[in-house]
């Protein structure tokens, strides 16, 4: 058995030939239930990876075979069929719950196997439709005792004979075919049970073989369980017919499972293996192999498309802000971290930028969002959070960034506000009230001209607004505006 490359405890489900990769059925482009399977690294048409790629053949594993009703809930089941059974010395029809019971389980254990479950199937599968199953068996052997008699009455004795080889061997295939096609009249079609023993070809008469063998070891074993000590008896009978009926079925599952492709039980394998994923959830998986892969540029390549297209998911944003800041990458920073920020910001996700703000600074530590408005919100939020030397930082030579940016006045009427709160800091809160005042004062004079410029390197001649020189311009006498003390605050 093949597991995926990306999900090691995953069966695979396909193989690319191209990367010599097995997959599993998450791992792998498939946009619609009837497009074909791709691979998430080359592209290249998957194969779908039958068990008959690496299925060890039955008769090469009989040993597992005794050993399969020990696991999962093989052995309580036949404790309990057979516990139903020896009720049947009390209330008779209890030997049919028993029989329904077991059959039922049987059926279930060849239909898991043949579907490349290992382990017996839970319990709970037997309590329901036991009953029809029996009555359908009753049905196909009696069907087909009746026909081996019409065609030796009315065909001829040698006719008859064949129809009675054909009869016992065709036993298990129209078993195998009323498990797995669920169809009472699929199962007793002579066309299709001969397909399905053709199919398998010279395997399914070693098949039937074993299975002989052990019907024949189920007889010989009760007769050599002694009669003296009768209950006793019939429970050790009971129980090992129940242990090798598991058995038997299991075998046939597995003879399915490991012609799956040639019995065209794939492609029904293949519709479950076919997950109706959305394109977000297509995109997650393809990220997810790649970045296994370490092939992350493609990765976050795939995803800023993605974000191209639907801006206000979060669910991609926040991973992708995962990916890059997990590989550290500044570069990738520079181009995403405000875009996230932003996102964060406009849905309340005042939690998630508590946590992103420090781990962007962890990879940039002198991080500030590079546009105007994100820097502004981003100040504004630690404002509110009471963050004031952060803020004070944030705002610090705003007018430097975004020289001719509506946002310059509220930054800087936030920045008069930060300062009130640091201690020390009021000769910068009222030099900064100063460099508020102008901007007012200009703002509707020029209000025409305001976007373009708020004329911070305009020198009028009287008193020129230049912001960036006016600490030093206006008040000579004073030390010239030291931003840089702003970060030495408490
Ligand atoms: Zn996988
Ligand atoms: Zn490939």
């Amino acid at each position: 058995m093949e597991y995926c490359k990306y999900h090691p405890l995953q069966g695979a489900s396909y193989v690319c030939h191209q990367c010599n990769v097995h997959t599993c059925q998450d791992c792998n482009r498939t946009e619609h239930q009837s497009s074909e399977a791709r691979c998430f690294v080359c592209n290249d048409t998957l194969s779908v990876q039958g068990g008959a790629f690496t299925a060890t053949p039955f008769w090469k594993r009989l040993n597992k075979a005794f050993k399969y009703p020990f696991s999962g809930n093989g052995f309580a089941a036949i404790i309990a069929a057979t516990l139903l059974s020896c009720l049947g010395f009390i209330m008779p029809w209890f030997v049919l719950l028993a029989s329904a019971f077991i059959t039922k389980y049987s059926f279930t254990c060849l239909q898991q196997t043949a579907m490349g479950q290992t382990q017996a199937p839970d319990i709970k599968e037997a309590y329901g439709g036991g009953l029809l199953l029996l009555i359908q068996i009753t049905g196909i052997l009696l069907i087909g005792i009746a026909s081996v008699t019409v065609i030796a009455i009315y065909v001829g004795p040698i006719a008859g004979i064949a129809a009675i080889c054909f009869f016992v061997l065709s036993i298990p295939a129209s078993f195998i075919l009323l498990a797995m096609e669920e169809s009472f009249f699929k199962a007793i079609n002579p066309l299709k049970q001969l397909q399905l023993m053709t199919t398998i070809g010279w395997p399914y008469l070693f098949l039937c073989l074993i299975l002989m063998i052990m019907l024949g070891s189920v007889e010989a074993l009760s007769f050599m369980i002694d009669d003296n000590m009768e209950s006793m008896s019939i429970f050790l009978q009971s129980a090992v017919s129940n242990y090798y009926s598991v058995v038997m079925y299991h075998l046939m599952g597995y003879a399915l499972f490991q012609y799956q492709d040639k019995l065209g039980f794939v492609a029904e394998q293949d519709d479950v293996t076919k997950p109706d994923r959305t394109d977000q959830q297509l995109l997650q998986a393809n990220v997810s192999v790649l970045v296994k892969e370490g092939d992350y540029e493609k990765a976050i390549k795939l995803y800023r498309h993605w974000l191209k297209k639907n801006p206000r998911d979060m669910v991609i944003s926040d991973a992708l802000f995962k990916l890059i800041t997990s590989l550290k990458s500044k570069q990738h920073l520079t181009s995403f971290a405000d875009q996230h920020l932003q996102l964060l910001m406009d849905n309340q996700q005042e939690f998630k930028l508590g946590v992103s703000l420090p781990q962007i600074k962890l990879i940039w530590p002198d991080y500030k969002p590079q546009q105007a408005k994100v820097r502004y919100q981003l100040a504004k939020y630690l404002f509110d959070k009471g963050d004031f030397p952060s803020t004070a930082k944030m705002l610090k030579d705003f007018h430097k960034a975004f020289p001719n940016d509506q946002q310059v006045l509220p930054a800087y009427k936030m920045m008069v506000e930060t300062l009130e709160f640091i201690p020390g800091m009021d000769k910068q809160a009222v030099k900064f009230r100063a460099v508020v005042q102008k901007l007012e004062q200009q703002q509707p004079s020029e209000s025409r001209a305001v976007k373009k410029k708020i004329s911070f390197s305009t020198h009028h001649a009287d008193n020129p607004p230049n912001l960036s020189l006016s600490p030093k311009v206006e008040d000579e006498e004073d030390k010239p505006l030291d931003y840089g003390q702003i970060e030495f605050t408490p």
